[in-house]
């Protein structure tokens, strides 16, 4: 056993997440340096509320955040949306569209499509970075040019199985 498990598995598993979210975050600031993008404070601050927990979050709740860490002052929702594409963009994070929530990216700036299971109990989601593009293939002999292809298969975790029933 490898002491340390394929981040596609992560979200479900038992593991030490500050060590998670440093090795994101420095995977981030890499992606920045290697791709000159700019991680400014703010951007920056809205990953490390992301990389809180392995659930997504929505906008609303990314803002209530940042304006409890800001102290006095009160940032617009544009400020968040903002922050978001740009993460968006840079590959940092996803959006998990039946949610209507954003999520830290397990493996920045992977080229291939994301796919996610969604946990109905604890609301975890797990990110498998797909290897088996048969869809986008199907998709491509149609004559389909594909802009943006999102995969959210929902269900209970094993653990959660576990603990229920
Ligand atoms: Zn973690
Ligand atoms: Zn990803
Ligand atoms: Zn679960």
């Amino acid at each position: 056993m490898s002491s340390k498990p394929h981040p596609d598995a992560i979200a479900f598993r038992d593991h030490d997440h500050r060590r998670c979210q440093r090795e994101r975050l420095s995977a981030a600031d890499k992606l920045c340096e290697s791709r000159r993008l700019r991680l400014t404070e703010r951007r920056r601050k809205v990953l490390e509320i992301l990389l809180a927990s392995h659930q997504p979050m929505g906008a609303y709740d990314i803002l209530a955040e940042l304006n409890r860490a800001a102290g006095n002052e009160r940032l617009a929702p544009p400020v968040v949306y903002r922050a978001l594409e740009y993460l968006l963009a840079a590959g940092l994070i996803h959006r998990i569209e039946s949610r209507n929530a954003f999520i830290f990216c397990v493996h920045p700036g992977h080229r291939s499509s994301a796919q996610f299971l969604i946990c109905r109990d604890c609301e975890r989601v797990a990110e498998l970075e797909s290897r088996d593009d048969r869809l986008l293939a199907d998709a491509g002999r149609l004559g389909f040019a594909v802009d943006h292809s999102v995969v959210e298969i929902t269900g209970v975790c094993a653990a959660c199985q576990k603990n229920g029933s």
